[in-house]
């Protein structure tokens, strides 16, 4: 039987959790304007615009990637407040581990698992 996180190490991955999303919340912030800048920016010729819609769609990706991360890390705090975070992997039942949620606060399985979906 895996062993539940206690209260302290729940505490713990709290705090990291909301490092975490205040961190990405800024980030998305920083991000959204610099994408109004694009339509607003003086660009002269094709390369310009080029470099400029590159990192434009680089900046997208990016976004992409930090809202999934945030909904994880809301998806996460939600557990805690409701007393549902336990530590234990969503699909093996088995302890993901302070290490791992130390790295991954919002990690919903366990490092096995999370290969075995990957490789899907
Ligand atoms: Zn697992």
């Amino acid at each position: 039987m895996a062993k539940e996180l206690n209260q302290k190490q729940i505490d713990e991955i709290y705090q990291l959790l909301i490092n975490s999303k205040e961190k990405i919340e800024n980030n998305l912030k920083g991000i959204s304007s610099s994408q109004d800048d694009l339509s607003s920016m003086d660009l002269n010729d094709d390369a310009d615009f080029a470099a400029a819609s590159r990192d434009y769609y680089n900046d997208i990706h990016i976004k992409n990637q930090q809202a999934e991360e945030l909904e994880l890390i809301n998806y996460a705090l939600m557990k805690i407040n409701k007393g549902l975070f336990t530590g234990i992997c969503e699909m093996c039942d088995s302890e993901i581990g302070m290490k791992r949620l130390r790295v991954k606060p919002y990690a919903k399985y366990c490092i096995d698992c999370r290969n075995h979906i990957d490789k899907r």
